[in-house]
């Protein structure tokens, strides 16, 4: 067999097996994975690395405005590059509906900037404007498309779209097999507490934090959970913050509800803490949901390895530390007017791989689970997320012994910060192909703008139906249609 890429003496791992071959590459694919492969136009000596599925980030904004008109920072040039350092050979950005904005111009405007990309990419759709159009032409061919899921806010007055458009949502979801993705925090609790601490005076950005209490999580994610059941339709909760939000997600699973979940680098390395920073510097840390505690992120953790969570995220929204990002509204805004969110998508994997593996928190395995199989599972990236014979051959190449201290140049985005600057890491990516073809090799950007390709996403399988199968659902016993 002819191979144009042979990569030898690596430990490939999978979500399941660890084990030590050669893996040989034709056509972008995996072809063979045997103890020894010979020829191969191209060899890579992977001898004292690890071998493993590119990373899959499935939560990122790039080249996105916010409800607030900012745009961010990374363009799917910069954001590819970024997520290529960061150990990732493909990811899943989101298309945002602006309201009163069709679906087929936010695809058509989120196809255009897509075309940069160095990584293969596909979109999750927000939706902030589900009118009958939206729902019942325009999303049909989105899914059409190979566009297989959705997010929706339960927060932001501008995006929030209430529980009967999150029930329209979820139900057009069920009908086509997409996912609904949902951010989750009580609306009305966090506008309370702004309008109390804006009265008080308290506006520098450590009261952030306390605007948006862990109990605005913890309902929300209750609520959209019986929101999903009352239609049978699957949810993915995305950058869970809190004990009590995992516990309630848990639960669910246990209790058989179809059910997905994340969280993220930040609520595990950071805490509300370094919103108090000196000056305006706590502006870096402002995100939603924000930051917690030392306790919170000992209970995340403990979900993470115990299953609770499908993967973890880098929820990167890069805003820059100047009056084009995070100060838009002037160097002394108040909280509220700073913008929301923080970079790290080259971090996200380095973060876990240390942190996790090396710190022995989790398996190898798990950590191939978390970063890439289990969101080509959820989200239908059906060739990619596994070093198996017939997939992409998306792979990583980690030297895992090596430690670097993080830092901004690490990170080849363009912000100008990272929070997580300092953190002494072990494991580097230093290796990067995208269907075979070289992203980066040995610590070097090699792609080509534009090397990256559209995937087409297959459609979730729904299962059967619960809560809508019982008697006691009137909807169902009078005929009427949902
Ligand atoms: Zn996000």
């Amino acid at each position: 067999m002819e191979f144009d890429t042979v990569i030898h003496d690596g430990t490939v791992s999978t979500a399941t097996d660890t084990f030590k071959a050669d893996i040989g590459i034709a056509n972008g694919r995996i072809a063979a994975i045997a103890e020894h492969l010979s020829g191969g136009a191209q060899r890579i000596d992977a001898g004292g690395r690890l071998v493993l599925p590119g990373g899959i980030e499935a939560h990122a904004h790039i080249a996105q405005e916010s409800s607030s008109g900012v745009m961010s920072a990374d363009d799917y040039l910069s954001g590819s590059i970024s997520a290529a350092f960061g150990g990732n050979s493909s990811f899943i950005p989101f298309a945002a509906q602006q309201r009163g904005q069709s679906i087929d111009d936010v695809i058509a405007t989120y196809d255009a900037r897509g075309a940069r990309s160095v990584l293969d990419y596909s979109y999750h759709l927000i939706i902030s404007d589900p009118t009958p159009e939206v729902l019942h032409e325009q999303l049909p061919r989105a899914f059409a498309r190979g566009i297989t899921s959705f997010k929706v806010f339960m927060t932001y007055d501008l995006m929030n779209i209430g529980d009967a458009g999150m029930l329209d949502i979820l139900t057009v979801a069920r009908q086509h097999g997409a996912i609904t993705m949902v951010h989750a925090e009580n609306n009305d609790m966090v506008k309370w507490m702004n309008k109390r601490l804006a009265d008080g005076g308290h506006t520098a950005p450590k009261f952030h934090a306390v605007s948006r209490p862990e109990l605005a999580e913890e309902e929300a994610i209750n609520r959209a959970i019986s929101l999903a059941k009352l239609v049978d339709a699957p949810l993915f909760i995305v950058h869970v913050s809190t004990a009590g939000g995992a516990q309630i997600v848990q639960r669910e699973i246990l209790s058989g509800t179809r059910l997905f979940a994340e969280t993220c680098p930040q609520y595990l390395a950071l805490t509300r803490d370094d919103l108090d920073r000196p000056g305006m510097e706590g502006a870096k840390f402002i995100c939603s949901p924000p930051l917690r505690d030392t306790a919170t992120q000992d209970a995340l953790w403990k979900h993470v390895q115990s299953g609770t969570f499908t993967s973890v995220s880098s929820d990167h929204a890069p805003y820059r530390y100047d009056e084009t990002g995070k100060f838009l509204n002037g160097f002394d805004a108040p909280y509220p007017k700073i913008s929301n969110g923080m970079p790290g998508i080259a971090a996200r994997l380095p973060y876990l791989f240390s942190e996790g593996v090396v710190k022995g928190r989790i398996s190898l395995q798990q950590f191939v689970a978390l970063s890439s199989t289990n969101a080509a599972r959820t989200f239908g990236m059906t060739n990619k997320g596994s070093i198996a014979p017939g997939m992409d051959a998306d792979i990583a190449i980690w030297d895992p012994e090596t430690s670097r201290t993080m830092s901004l140049a690490d990170q080849h985005d363009n912000m100008d910060y990272t929070p997580f600057e300092g953190m002494e890491l072990t494991g580097v990516p230093e290796t990067v192909l995208n269907r075979g073809a070289f992203v980066t090799h040995k610590g070097k950007l090699i792609a080509q703008e534009g090397q990256g390709k559209f995937v087409a996403r297959a459609p979730m399988e729904m299962g059967p139906r619960k809560y809508l199968a019982k008697e006691r659902n009137p909807l169902n016993n009078f005929g009427v249609d949902i």
